[in-house]
């Protein structure tokens, strides 16, 4: 943050006290709200179950320091759609309508709070289609400025070419997430242990075994310096998004 700077709260919503939150609302300075959307589930035999959350919340902190003192990020939700990976142990999902339900009430309640512009910034693919499937309804209901976006839309084929040698982007698990770990949070890799052809898979669906090896297998290509271009670039976009939203 500046050193300059007259504000010296917090930009994640669960760190500021109710003083700094308000006092941003009165003089006018805190003006946009990022809700971080993510996931709780498998993420193939090395990265952590939580990847899709903190990638999420990565990037709308960054935005949020880039955009210092208007934006605020509020508390992830770290549940998302995620029926489709059910088949390893220890995922959690939820209904979409629940997930959505949710994003609504949290963004109601920013409104409440006196924020009028509120992006959800996604880190789940699975979050995708439930969302843009009722963003006309959740943007009439909430009656606020009011936009959802999944943070790889920042990419286009040449970066991805330029960047990830299995030329897959976002993929699951695979080169570009454990890229973004290695860049961002590398302790949250654990190729430690792993032996990918003895462990005991239940996938049901045969192109989803072929799929899970080779998402495997691309994510040794991954290391930190492709992961710190990709959020870079991440970053500028879901900022200059923010940006035009806030300056509306
Ligand atoms: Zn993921």
């Amino acid at each position: 943050m500046p050193d300059s700077s007259p504000y010296d709260r917090p930009v994640q919503l669960w760190k500021m006290t109710r003083r700094q939150f308000r006092e941003g609302i009165y003089d006018s300075s805190l003006k946009g709200a990022i809700i971080p959307t993510g996931s709780t589930e498998q993420h193939n035999e090395h990265l952590e179950m939580f990847h899709d959350t903190v990638s999420a919340v990565h990037i709308a902190e960054q935005v949020a320091q880039k955009l210092y003192p208007g934006v605020v990020v509020t508390t992830p939700i770290a549940i998302g759609v995620s029926e489709h990976w059910m088949d390893h142990k220890g995922t959690l999902t939820t209904r979409p309508e629940i997930f959505t339900e949710l994003v609504h009430d949290v963004a109601d309640s920013m409104k409440r709070g006196g924020i009028n512009h509120v992006l959800v910034v996604n880190g789940h693919a699975g979050n995708a289609k439930p969302m843009l499937d009722c963003l006309d309804d959740l943007q009439s209901r909430l009656g606020i400025d009011f936009d959802f976006c999944s943070y790889w839309e920042a990419y286009d084929a040449d970066l991805v070419k330029k960047n990830m040698a299995s030329g897959n982007c976002p993929g699951h698990a695979s080169e570009f997430e454990t890229s973004f770990a290695y860049a961002a949070f590398p302790s949250h890799v654990h190729w430690e242990g792993v032996d990918y052809d003895s462990a005991e898979l239940t996938i049901s669906l045969p192109d989803r075994v072929t799929q899970d090896r080779n998402f495997h297998h691309e994510a040794k290509l991954a290391n930190a310096v492709k992961g710190k271009a990709m959020i870079d670039v991440a970053v500028n976009w879901v900022a200059n998004k923010m940006q035009g939203m806030i300056g509306r």
